[in-house]
């Protein structure tokens, strides 16, 4: 929980003025990016670009979306692992948690000897960390009591936090200094909006526009507090009553929520202010910046035009605790799309049994998934994975057809 007398800004910033802290590469990035290139790339990903998103083979029709996979801030933070271990070779380098939400990234980086601290009985288990250590914190960034911890160890630190993410928290110290309390559009436990919340004083996590939708009801008309905060438990910051911590609110997001939603959210909240407290009143009651990453953005509309076409069913590819790849996978549904979420090529058993996840439920094995003939299938990925990852896929579904192809 934040102490509310601590000052996050302030510590922010004698950490940036910290020797043993960097938030920056350290001048390998010629070598490390053709590295990267050479492990992640794939050649026939940019086939596919340049034929305007689109291969044909056999029975096999192949749409891929014009934004997907590794975004820029995602690239950014794999670099600057790959970075700290050339610059750092005989060091023990740990990450406080995943660098991104991909199986494959994650593996390579444990065969190139980065540690990953381990999570004790739901607490990370930082003992094993001492001060000629280094240890990385991932794109989605660190809660301020993790950093402060290691800075107190003495530890070197590297920090890959995309700017997009320290965007939001920027916003959060802004309604902070105001004495707003910060709305957060996000998954309450994603690492992204713990590292978020730990900048507020005051928050409150909401999931959807349905809880959205009960936060404003309540705004207006009151309510029963002990089942707000029952249906909010462990979403909201230590002593949050809604009677009084709603009377001044700003919106942030974790950054890879549905940006309809998180637009939609906003829109609600300053609404219900401007109905509350009047036109004259709004600046005093309600505060939103845009924090939305541009990636999120382009990814989610470039699904979106993909699903206007006639698919005939969509493979969705990223880690199962992507949040950003879970929403492309929602656009599908919506659509009535017959699609599948998976992280990687191994998911697929054979032409008729696939195991993938669908949305909100836990992994499964779907049979006769891969129908017969011709088919059109649409591709996307979520921001963490490697096109090599998406051409595995393509190719095996190529070859899964030619064989039956082969049997008529
Ligand atoms: S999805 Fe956006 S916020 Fe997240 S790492 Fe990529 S660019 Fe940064």
């Amino acid at each position: 929980m934040s102490d509310p007398n601590f000052n996050t800004k302030a510590f922010k910033r004698s950490l940036h003025e910290s020797a043993n802290y960097h938030r920056k590469g350290f001048g390998h990035q010629a070598e490390v990016t053709e590295e990267i290139n050479l492990e992640y790339q794939s050649s026939l990903i940019q086939e596919i670009r340049q034929s305007n998103y689109q291969l044909q083979r056999g029975d096999v029709t192949i749409h891929l979306a014009e934004a997907f996979g590794f975004c820029w801030g995602v690239e950014r933070a794999v670099a600057m692992a790959y970075e700290t271990r050339k610059h750092f070779p005989k060091e023990r380098i740990w990450i406080t948690n995943e660098i991104i939400h991909n199986p494959s990234v994650n593996q390579r980086l444990q065969e190139m000897n980065v540690g990953f601290i381990e999570v004790i009985e739901g607490k990370k288990d930082f003992s094993v960390v001492n001060s000629k250590d280094v240890v990385i914190l991932p794109a989605f960034g660190a809660s301020v009591s993790e950093m402060q911890l290691l800075n107190d160890l003495g530890c070197t630190m590297v920090d890959t936090t995309c700017p997009w993410v320290s965007k939001v928290w920027n916003s959060v110290e802004r309604h902070k200094k105001k004495d707003f309390t910060s709305i957060i559009h996000g998954k309450y436990k994603h690492e992204e909006t713990v590292a978020t919340s730990s900048f507020a004083n005051t928050y409150l996590v909401v999931l959807n526009l349905e809880e959205a939708n009960y936060v404003s009801n309540y705004i207006l008309n009151g309510g029963n507090k002990e089942d707000f905060l029952a249906k909010f438990k462990k979403a909201y910051s230590e002593g949050f009553d809604p009677d009084v911590n709603l009377e001044r609110v700003g919106i942030a997001n974790q950054t890879t929520m549905l940006k309809t939603e998180t637009e939609t959210i906003g829109k609600l909240f300053e609404n219900t202010m401007l109905q509350k407290y009047g036109p004259t009143e709004l600046n005093e009651h309600f505060m939103s910046f845009n924090t939305i990453c541009d990636a999120t953005q382009e990814r989610q509309d470039a699904m979106l035009e993909l699903v206007k076409k006639d698919l005939d069913l969509m493979m969705v590819i990223g880690g199962f605790n992507s949040s950003n790849t879970t929403h492309l996978q929602e656009i599908a549904i919506e659509k009535d799309i017959p699609s599948y979420h998976i992280d990687s090529v191994d998911r697929i058993i054979s032409g008729k049994r696939v195991k993938h996840k669908p949305l909100n439920k836990e992994i499964e094995v779907k049979e006769n998934w891969l129908p017969d003939g011709e088919i059109v299938v649409g591709i996307t990925s979520g921001a963490s994975t490697p096109d090599k990852v998406v051409e595995d896929i393509i190719e095996k579904i190529f070859q899964l057809k030619a064989k039956t192809a082969v049997k008529v």
